[in-house]
């Protein structure tokens, strides 16, 4: 357990660099997306714990999705600690950070950019009419725009993601219109496999890096989770 508590607390380290990586490319949210992400960031909305719920299930659908493919190949689970299949949630309240990893499917450069910004779903129109009429932004998941969520609480996220076989690559956002997508040299740590997020917490919002928070939280939304989800505060 003490090996374990070291790995968690050296992964959660590097923090975050807002500035633009040098050689990141740099890409706009499609229209609807961004009015979207707009509404998000300056909601007022009082249940915005739903956002763990919304990362925990594509961290979910990610394991799923890796499972899915290590049936007729193998390979793709990897060795050693890559091959296990949990997610791993942690925080670091004074610098308002929080933290969830898998070990799922990951996403490629291509995917990053496809699906955390460039293509519109049918769902993002659908959802922000749902808004306009007064909806319940508790049903951002059914709309497949879920991940967007995390803009209820954060001002600023990373998705450090390695899918099978490739590199390992940063989406960056402040919801301000753009994100980035850079090769990841060395400024986390290597994932083996799968997806971190990394959320800079709004001023306000450190009750999401709060060890009972979170605690009650992930027992609230991990009830229909079939991989298991470790909990770990980093203060030391
Ligand atoms: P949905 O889950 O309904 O597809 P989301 O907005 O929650 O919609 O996520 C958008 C997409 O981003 C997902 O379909 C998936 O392709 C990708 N994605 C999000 N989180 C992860 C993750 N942890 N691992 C791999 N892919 C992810
Ligand atoms: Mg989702």
């Amino acid at each position: 357990a003490a090996a374990e508590r070291e790995t968690m607390g050296k992964m959660s380290s590097p923090g975050f660099q807002r500035k633009i990586r040098d050689g990141a490319k740099k890409f706009e949210f499609q229209a609807e997306v961004n009015r979207l992400m707009d509404i998000l960031i300056h909601s007022l909305y009082s249940h915005k714990d739903i956002f763990l719920r919304e990362l925990i299930s594509n961290a979910s659908d990610a394991l799923d999705k890796i499972r899915f493919l290590s049936l007729t190949d193998k390979s793709v689970l990897g060795e050693g600690s890559t091959a296990v299949m949990d997610i791993r949630i942690w925080a670091d309240k004074a610098s308002r950070q929080l933290f969830i990893r898998d070990r799922g499917i990951g996403m490629t450069q291509e995917d990053l950019v496809k699906n955390l910004g460039t293509i519109a779903k049918s769902g993002t129109s659908a959802f922000l009419e749902q808004m306009q009429k007064g909806g319940d932004m508790n049903l951002i998941g059914q709309f497949g725009v879920g991940f967007y969520s995390v803009y209820l609480v954060a001002d600023w996220v990373e998705v450090v993601s390695k899918a099978p076989g490739g590199k390992q690559y940063i989406w960056a956002s402040g919801a301000d219109g753009q994100f980035t997508v850079s090769e990841d040299e060395g400024e986390n740590e290597d994932l083996g496999r799968g997806t971190l997020i990394k959320i800079h917490l709004k001023e306000g919002e450190e009750e999401y890096a709060d060890e009972a928070r979170l605690k009650a939280l992930v027992t609230k939304y991990s009830e229909f989770i079939n991989f298991p989800i470790y909990l770990q505060a980093t203060t030391e």
